[in-house]
């Protein structure tokens, strides 16, 4: 075996130790690692890395691997089973963001000059209660068997929240007046995706249990650098200073109204960035399953009290 083959070898029994730890760093602080999945059967990957719950269940495979809208007994049975799979790990998971990059045939939506600005995600939700409804019962109706969590995406206004809570508290009578169950306990937020989201992060925070910060999404549209466009090149610099500065405004206004925030766009995996969102003060990282064990690694090392300072001031 060559040495560098060695090498990498040690490095990854090392981060076979780190299974079954907690994500706490050097000072004290725990941050809840958790894993994206785009599908049911990522979980076995979600497992074996040791997530401590997911943190991002994109649900839009329901509808794109679907030639008609999935029926709520379909959703039902897929979140039911993912809920079951994470045993009381805590499982968010976010109603359906179709539209700009993600097209369905069957939602029959008008062509768009600019998608990525026109009705996609909760916009279509909005527009059109019934889709939104049907996936809120089986979200509902799932909630008994784990420990679940909804959040939003696109998010702009507060307007919105108010709607999705209105449409809720409808889902939740219809359900009791039929006596199907539901959990009490569901935690409620948004996806941080729009630079209007962030800046008015406190005002949507005193609705909400928590924040997401899709970094995504939120480069893109403050950025102005389209996220499919592989020529954007430096134009898209996910370290720019506007971005970093609203993930922290988010984390500020977030704490200061009784939420907790964390990140599950790509840039939550970025190990050069995980010492920032430590002093920053994230409360949870949500990645891909195979940089969970990188990222625990890198916040048992870390001390925030010790590196605070200097890493605000080098990147805010
Ligand atoms: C994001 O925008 O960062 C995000 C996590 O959502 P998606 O990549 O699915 O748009
Ligand atoms: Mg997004």
């Amino acid at each position: 075996m060559t040495a560098k083959k060695q090498e990498i070898e040690k490095q990854n029994e090392l981060l076979q130790q780190l299974k079954g730890q907690k994500s706490v760093t050097r000072d004290g602080r725990h941050i809840e690692l958790c894993a994206n999945i785009g599908n049911v059967h990522d979980i076995g990957t979600v497992l074996k890395n040791d997530a401590e719950g997911i943190g991002l269940f994109r649900s839009e495979f329901l509808y794109l691997e679907n030639k008609d809208y999935p029926s709520e007994d379909a959703q039902f049975a897929a979140y039911k089973e993912v809920l079951s799979k994470m045993v009381n790990k805590r499982v968010i998971i976010r109603t359906l963001d179709i539209g700009a990059d993600k097209q369905v045939d069957y939602f029959r939506m008008p062509k768009e000059e600019n998608p990525a600005m026109g009705i996609r995600a909760i916009r279509i939700c909005l527009q059109r209660p019934d889709i939104f409804k049907t996936q809120l019962r089986a979200l509902y109706r799932a909630s008994v068997y784990g420990k679940m969590a909804i959040m939003f995406p696109m998010i702009t206004s507060e307007w919105e929240i108010l709607k999705i809570l209105e449409i809720i508290e409808d889902v939740k009578k219809e359900l009791e007046s039929e006596g199907i169950a539901y959990s009490k306990n569901i935690e409620l937020g948004c996806m941080i995706e729009t630079p209007a989201a962030a800046v008015t992060s406190d005002i949507l925070a005193k609705h909400l249990d928590f924040f997401s910060v899709g970094t995504n999404d939120l480069t893109q549209y403050t950025l102005a650098a389209d996220r499919q466009n592989p020529d954007i090149g430096p134009f898209c610099d996910t370290h720019h200073t506007a971005i970093l500065r609203l993930i922290n405004t988010v984390v500020q206004n977030a704490h200061k109204n009784g939420a907790w925030v964390g990140i599950c766009g790509e840039l939550g995996a970025d190990l050069e960035l995980t010492e920032l969102f430590l002093a920053m003060g994230i409360d949870e990282l949500s990645v891909t399953p195979s940089a969970i064990l990188p990222i625990r690694k890198k916040i048992v090392e870390t001390d925030v009290s010790q590196i605070k300072d200097k890493v605000l001031g080098k990147y805010l």
